[in-house]
């Protein structure tokens, strides 16, 4: 019996667990930050909750005695990525990280890369006093909404799946969504709010492109944040296949 850990939350950390849950020889056990109301849930036991940092995973693991852990969090989830590192190095417990590729601008797209969301925010600044009031397409998560409410002239629409923190300013529409996302259904947003610009995480996946391909069509600008760098020294595989072979091996 081969005693595996999944740090969860996003689509492939759940495809993960269905595929080694039908495996007899595999006992799963995937870990959900708990943040989310109602998580979509995965196959297999399932755990709720921050583990305590490094030193909490570390003891969680011996306890548990967990043969091998993969870190399919969402890219952006750094925290819960580094504290894995660590409390793999300091156990011997072997770590893959599982992490879908991120999104690569096309013809017709008109991206700005930027490396965090406080430089997302700036340069919205930079708009609206360039060119004037900005209409926003926040899709950056609800906990990083008070990052982008202070910018005169900027109006946000901000879509998360849990409802951001209140008191939610005046200048900010929330709209409440988990997706999957159609590309009519993003145009018919960006239309019917008056949108200028887009900022968005690089996320990849297939999801939540639906955004990039309206943006796309309508020539709208889009503020890319770039992923936090990765833990050196860790295998990183970007398909779920890959991490089934290497758990199984
Ligand atoms: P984070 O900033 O890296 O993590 C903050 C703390 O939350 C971690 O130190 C850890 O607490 C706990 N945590 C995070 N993921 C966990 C997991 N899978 N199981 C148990 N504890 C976890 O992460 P985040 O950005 O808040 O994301 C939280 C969760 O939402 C992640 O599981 C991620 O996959 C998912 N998610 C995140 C995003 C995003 O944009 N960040 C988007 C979609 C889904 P302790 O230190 O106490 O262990």
């Amino acid at each position: 019996m081969r005693r595996v850990l999944i740090l969860g939350g996003t689509a492939e950390a759940r495809a993960l667990a269905a595929e080694l849950a039908a495996d007899p020889d595999m006992r799963v056990v995937s870990s959900l930050a708990g943040r989310v109301t109602d998580p979509r849930l995965p196959a297999g036991r399932v755990r709720m909750g921050g583990f305590g940092g490094p030193d909490g995973l570390a003891a969680w693991l011996a306890a548990e005695r967990i043969d091998a852990m993969v870190d399919a969090t969402h890219p952006f989830a750094a925290r819960m990525t580094a504290s894995a590192a660590e409390a793999a190095a300091r156990t011997g417990v072997p770590l893959l990280i599982l992490r879908r590729p991120g999104w690569r601008e096309g013809p017709g797209d008109v991206w700005q890369r930027v490396a965090s969301l406080p430089e997302a925010a700036a340069r919205l600044h930079g708009m609206a006093r360039q060119h004037g009031p900005a209409r926003v397409f926040l899709t950056t998560g609800r906990r990083s909404l008070p990052i982008f409410t202070g910018l005169a002239g900027v109006w946000l629409l901000a879509r998360s799946v849990d409802p951001p923190e209140p008191p939610v300013p005046d200048n900010v529409h929330v709209l409440l969504d988990r997706g999957p996302y159609t590309v009519e259904g993003e145009l018919a947003l960006i239309r019917e709010h008056r949108l200028d610009v887009l900022v968005t995480k690089d996320s990849g996946g297939r999801m939540t492109t639906a955004k990039l391909v309206a943006a796309r069509e309508l020539g709208l600008p889009v503020i890319m944040v770039d992923r936090p760098p990765l833990p050196t020294g860790v295998r990183t595989v970007e398909t779920v296949g890959a991490a089934v072979t290497w758990v199984g091996g």
